[in-house]
């Protein structure tokens, strides 16, 4: 089949108007003050995350649409606007009563049930700020953010709790409470814990939300860099604004919309658009609490008539592995439009969204960092296959350079690589890493915030993404921090120093890869390395253990003693070794 190199989009091909219809225009009309008047703000001043998701409709016309539709193992429930309320509000009153107040940090450990949904809206209502963590975390990861967000609450389910947290709950002097959420809906007696269920059932549905402003912190989302612990990315309710505007013009949400995030809340784009967007705009969301099974997705996709679907290219190599036979045993009349984030999309990934579902697959970016999509291709714009798109309207994105004496500017030149920044001040912008100032302070350059990430942009002024300027690595979407795989490695008693690396996969992009050398008295072999990848897999969870283990005499260390991982991976890939004059004498 004849591929070129843009896919053109016509307006008899829109099943609907397309919410940015003119890019040009409506970028020079856009305010993000004039977004901010489209929210209804709270009754008696300020701004709250919960009001505008969940109250504003509540007390309107959508009261009885659903918002939610969770599919369970068993059985399918449907919660609606109204009911979605005096939920929200009873976990409100819940952490009232246990004197959990503003600003308290409730940390979150679950699959996608029904309660991890109202536990965020919840919280949101009462003030208290929400660190989800993914199901998938070992016990290591989950202490290390507990200990550093300071959290005061956790709300986990019976399972995870026994196999994950009851060990570590000694380290964790400043939880104050854990709620259980039983399973198959059953009252749990675990000691020092609370039943979740029993709480609920004794609050009140009535809530009044406490006075939140759009400073005031909401969200915080711990995300890995290259050294030291995860950084707590502080985000605040103001960012309701950025999650609305994205809703509309990057995902394109109409009010008859079913829409289909496929990302787990644990990481930032299932609160933002797995949560927080579709109900800003009175949608109804599918929740799917399986985890990936072609077959099962597509049948989602065509039995619930998913309009909007969400997802990301792990989860498209996964369906493309899978054949388009069982693809093509389903038909997807209501699908619309089908969107991707967080790793690179190959162009053959769009092409089969075109060729297997009838619609290109539309990648976007953003991170952690930036709270939304700040860079997207969007329904009416044509599509260069491999390219993000452009940037949405209130977002000004560039690609710079700094000189000799370390300013740094935008390079107006087409098609030159650099690091890819945003005009700060966008409302869902980080506020700061929690405890981390300086840290913070490295993101900006003057009025910019470095992401992080090596793009180009070219003369028509698609953004392509290049690389990462540092060591972290992307697996199946996941950021994962290469310090704390190698730190859980370097605790077991055999192994004297640690390297870990991204190795480029066809299906999950990157598998995390270790390499370790071994102290006196300990031997190389297959026990060992089987061993190892266990011990790491106990400690970290599968999300975040490695592969792949490798035993070398020694690691390559510059001279300051910093391990080398650039040079473990081009030697992994049997790549040029670039500029190794730091490279420590072996
Ligand atoms: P996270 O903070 O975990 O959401 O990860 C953000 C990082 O994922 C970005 O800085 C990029 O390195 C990568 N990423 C996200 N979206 C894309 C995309 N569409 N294409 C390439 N890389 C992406």
């Amino acid at each position: 089949m004849d591929r070129p190199g843009i896919i053109r989009k016509s307006a008899a091909e829109l099943r609907v108007p397309p919410n940015l219809a003119d890019y040009a225009a409506t970028r020079a009309a856009f305010s993000w003050q004039a977004v901010r008047a489209e929210l209804a703000g709270l009754p008696g001043g300020g701004l709250n995350i919960a009001f505008e998701a969940v109250e504003r409709h509540a007390r309107g016309p959508l009261r009885d649409k659903t918002a939610f539709r969770f599919l369970g193992a068993q059985a399918k429930r449907d919660i609606g606007y109204g009911e979605l309320s005096r939920l929200t509000n009873r976990f409100a009153n819940v952490l009232k009563s246990l004197g959990i107040g503003k600003g308290e940090r409730l940390f979150l450990l679950s699959g996608r049930v029904p309660e991890l949904y109202v536990t965020v809206l919840g919280s949101f209502k009462n003030g208290t700020v929400v660190s989800p963590l993914f199901s998938a975390f070992g016990p290591e990861p989950i202490a290390t953010r507990i200990k550093l967000g300071e959290g005061s609450v956790l709300v986990t389910t019976e399972l995870l709790y026994e196999r994950k947290v009851e060990k570590i709950r000694a380290e964790l002097p400043t939880l104050r409470h854990v709620l259980l959420v039983g399973e198959d809906g059953q009252a749990t007696n675990i000691p020092g814990t609370l039943d979740f269920g029993t709480l609920m059932a004794q609050a009140s549905d009535v809530f009044d939300i406490v006075p939140t402003d759009s400073e005031d912190l909401s969200l915080l989302h711990f995300t890995s860099g290259t050294t030291g612990t995860p950084k707590g990315a502080m985000h605040v309710h103001g960012a309701v604004a950025t999650h609305y505007a994205t809703g509309r013009y990057a995902l394109d949400l109409h009010a008859e919309d079913i829409f289909w995030c496929t990302a787990d809340p644990g990481w930032v784009t299932g609160t933002s658009y797995g949560i927080i967007a579709p109900l800003l705009h009175g949608v109804t969301s599918i929740v799917d609490e399986a985890e990936f099974d072609a077959e099962r997705w597509y049948r989602i996709l065509d039995e619930e008539k998913v309009s909007v679907w969400y997802t990301a290219p792990t989860a498209i190599r996964m369906l493309m592995k899978a054949g388009a036979e069982i693809a093509r045993k389903r038909s997807y009349p209501n699908l619309r439009f089908v969107a991707s984030v967080g790793e690179p999309l190959n162009p053959e990934a769009v092409w089969w969204g075109k060729e297997v579902l009838g619609l290109p697959i539309h990648d976007n970016w953003w991170q952690t960092e930036t709270g939304g999509i700040m860079i997207a291709n969007t329904p009416a714009f044509d599509i260069k296959p491999g390219s993000m798109g452009r940037p949405l309207p209130g977002i000004e994105a560039a690609i710079v350079k700094k000189d000799a004496e370390g300013k740094v500017s935008p390079v107006d030149t087409a098609d030159t690589e650099g690091e890819l920044a945003l005009k700060a001040g966008w409302p869902s912008m980080l506020r700061g890493y929690l405890h981390n100032e300086e840290r913070y302070k490295k993101c900006f350059a003057g009025d910019w915030y470095l992401t992080g990430d090596l793009a180009r942009r070219d003369a028509d002024g698609w953004f392509w993404f290049v690389g990462r300027t540092d060591d972290v690595i992307k697996s199946a979407g996941h950021l994962i921090g290469p310090f704390e795989v190698e730190s859980a490695l370097m605790e077991h008693p055999a192994v004297a120093e640690a390297g870990v690396i991204g190795k480029p996969d066809a299906v999950v992009g990157e598998v995390v890869k270790a390499f370790v050398s071994l102290k006196q008295g300990f031997e190389a072999g297959e026990a060992l390395r089987l061993e190892l990848l266990g011990h790491a897999r106990k400690r970290l969870g599968a999300a975040v253990a490695p592969k792949e283990i490798a035993f070398l005499p020694s690691l390559p260390r510059t001279r300051s003693g910093k391990i080398m991982r650039r040079l473990l991976k081009a030697r992994e890939l049997g790549l040029p070794e670039g500029d190794t004059s730091t490279l420590e004498a072996g």
